[in-house]
């Protein structure tokens, strides 16, 4: 699935943790961009499609194969490998954890472990979100690496275009923002709407994953892939309408990512 998409999911995660945190604003965004950032990092690993990969980071560490080819492979370092795993998930946060203990002799406080909840679960959130695309190169994520199981490759959503998917996401992170805007203002507790309001984006995100009627799957290289992207943008216009796919799409035009 796409990085925007992920982030706003790891946003809309923010929300629910900022609700058990204090009232102050600072400390609210603060987590709320701890559980995004947690939701875009797996995909670090597609670095290797960057441009000028090979004669910098891959000359550096004397790879052996171009990023390209690292980019599809199921080395450790290619995508939806070990960055995608419940594994880096928690190394992350264990060696946070470790780090600050270093400098710091006291008890991690309330806000530093609700940072690191909203890191892992935006993280694992994006894991989930990658498990419906199709098979491709990987078979899924890795999810329990070093286990060289991949979970996920169902096809049940093309990798991007998914652009129904991304305005729930928005929409939740958005209403969560106003409820703890208003919660900040009136100094009243906010916990149980914000996460009604997550609760009911999940399921509607869900619910849109598995009616799409149509079966993106395939296995390594595929000649349908122009006609699959196709296919997921027709299904776009009928689910969004044509004004609003139209937005959506001069938006995605407008991006040097792919979404
Ligand atoms: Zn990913």
């Amino acid at each position: 699935m796409d990085i925007l998409t992920h982030t706003a999911s790891g946003l809309a995660i923010g929300t629910v943790i900022a609700s058990v945190a204090p009232k102050g604003l600072w400390t609210r965004a603060k987590l709320i961009f701890v559980s995004g950032f947690g939701a875009a990092l797996p995909d670090i690993d597609a670095i290797s499609l960057w441009s000028k990969f090979d004669p910098t980071i891959g000359s550096f560490l004397g790879l052996e194969h171009s990023g390209r080819v690292i980019y599809s492979e199921k080395f450790w370092y290619s995508h939806h490998a070990f960055m995608h795993s419940a594994t880096a998930a928690l190394l992350i946060v264990l060696g946070g954890v470790l780090l600050s203990s270093l400098f710091r002799k006291t008890r991690p406080s309330k806000i530093a472990l609700l940072s690191y909840a909203g890191f892992f679960l935006g993280f694992l959130i994006h894991l989930w979100e990658d498990m419906p695309t199709p098979a491709g190169n990987w078979g899924g994520v890795n999810l329990f690496f070093p286990s060289e199981t991949y979970v996920g490759g169902w096809g049940k959503i093309w990798w991007w275009n998914n652009y129904d998917l991304f305005l729930i996401a928005l929409a939740v992170f958005l209403l969560n923002v106003i409820f703890l805007l208003c919660s900040s203002i009136a100094k009243t507790k906010i916990f149980k709407p914000v996460l009604g309001a997550f609760f009911i984006g999940f399921c509607l995100l869900a619910y849109q994953v598995n009616s799409r009627e149509f079966d993106f799957n395939y296995s390594r290289k595929s000649s349908k892939y122009q006609a699959f992207e196709q296919k997921s943008k027709e299904i776009q216009q009928s689910i969004l309408g044509q004004k609003i796919y139209s937005w959506m799409e001069s938006f995605d035009n407008q991006l040097s990512l792919y979404f």
